[in-house]
């Protein structure tokens, strides 16, 4: 694999529920290293394809290779790759750090390189003040801060994020964006975000892909997009920021 094969690369992907197409022939390659979002309204097949690229669900027809490997049929736990969603999923009679900690601690490392790793991701993600806390004494935004230094801390090759924010209100919302565009620029890691928000999605993305009706309708960074719509689609999406 060379730097310019695409960390993921999904190839002529369909899924049909009965006779309803979720995703119908999607090809897409996302570049390594950048933060790529997937964006369309709702119902457009985007948590299909988050998830066949995660390995929770399969594909009807269709490829999805990782860092240059074929991993059809591959568990999600041997894919190198960490998720956050929607609803933030933690060990409530965990502290916040030990919470970070735990894919280290099962993985056995030594003790001194989890503390190392754990304080890093903390400090990034604004929580060292409030590593002896539990779940419940955070805020939802710091929560999902914990939820991304929790899934980065096994270094995975890929971050898959099904709208992290999306429970949460608009100021949060615009305030984690931040974070994790920090956090992106620290870290590298690819990313891909799941998102039905056009101003998220344009603010925060290296490159979009904008889907509609289980189709790839465009692939670009933000300015071709929004400069240059390939459809009414695209345009008329993207027009209705709010
Ligand atoms: P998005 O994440 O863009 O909102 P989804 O990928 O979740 O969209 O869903 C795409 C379409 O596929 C929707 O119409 C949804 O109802 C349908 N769908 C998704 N999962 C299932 C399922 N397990 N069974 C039946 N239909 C499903
Ligand atoms: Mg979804």
């Amino acid at each position: 694999m060379t730097d310019a094969t695409p960390m993921i690369s999904v190839q002529h992907a369909h899924r049909r529920f009965g006779t309803f197409a979720a995703l119908d022939d999607v090809s897409l390659d996302i570049p390594r290293g950048q933060l790529t979002s997937l964006l369309g309204p709702s119902g457009s097949g985007k948590s299909t394809l988050l998830r066949a690229v995660a390995g929770l669900d399969d594909l009807d027809d269709g490829t999805v290779t990782i860092a240059g490997r074929d991993v059809t049929g591959v568990s999600p736990q041997k894919r190198g790759i960490g998720f956050v969603f929607q609803h933030y999923a933690a060990f409530k009679h965990m502290t916040v750090r030990d919470n970070v900690a735990f894919g280290l601690s099962i993985r056995r490392r030594p003790k001194a390189e989890i503390a190392k790793k754990v304080d890093d991701l903390l400090e990034i993600v604004g929580l060292a003040g409030f590593q002896h806390r539990y779940p419940a004494q955070l805020s939802g935004g710091q929560r999902q801060r914990m939820a991304l230094a929790r899934a980065l801390a096994v270094d995975p090759e890929v971050l898959l994020l099904d709208e992290p924010f999306g429970a949460l209100d608009a100021k949060v919302r615009a305030e984690l964006r931040l974070w994790l565009r920090r956090l992106h620029q620290e870290v590298h890691v690819t990313t891909v975000l799941v998102t039905h928000d056009q101003e998220e999605a344009l603010d925060i993305s290296d490159r979009i892909a904008v889907l509609h009706q289980g189709r790839i309708q465009q692939v670009g960074t933000p300015e071709e997009l929004y400069d240059h719509p390939a459809s009414t689609f695209v345009m008329t999406f993207l027009g209705h920021v709010s």
